[in-house]
């Protein structure tokens, strides 16, 4: 898949209205699915389909920003385990999920893909109102 058939190239995921944040080698945006709540994706901005793909530079900012984001969601969802996951099956372009596992969690001991359920899309003002709150906890980039 070259970059123009990449829909995170061609910017047409994640949505706008998801996006929370720049965070220097990615952006951040709260994933269209909040049936666990703060699911967020860290979107490379650069296409790239492999870690071993990228310079020993960029792997280690990658993987701070990775750290300081699931630190982010971590406190502000009281979360008991962040999920990282970089799959790329569907999408290989370079996305994390970070995926804050709360007290509550229907299936603590499942990674979320074995949880059956129906997607928790959030009404348009409950959205903004969320990535809002995050932008002004977000670490701050200093590029
Ligand atoms: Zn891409």
């Amino acid at each position: 898949m070259n970059d123009h058939a990449c829909k995170a190239c061609v910017g047409t995921w994640p949505g706008r209205e998801h996006f929370i944040a720049d965070c220097g080698l990615t952006k951040a945006y709260l994933h269209d699915d909040q049936f666990f709540p703060g699911w967020t994706v860290l979107v490379l901005k650069r296409h790239a389909t492999e870690l071993f793909h990228l310079s020993r530079e960029e792997r280690s900012s990658l993987i701070e920003e990775v750290a300081q984001v699931s630190a982010v969601l971590a406190e502000e969802w009281r979360a008991v385990k962040i999920n990282y996951e970089l799959l790329g099956n569907q999408l290989p372009h370079i996305h994390w999920h970070l995926i804050p596992r709360l007290s509550q969690d229907p299936a603590p001991l499942e990674p979320v893909w074995r949880v059956t359920h129906e997607p928790v899309r959030l009404a348009p003002e409950t959205l903004a109102s969320r990535v809002n709150r995050l932008r002004t906890i977000w670490p701050t980039h200093q590029p």
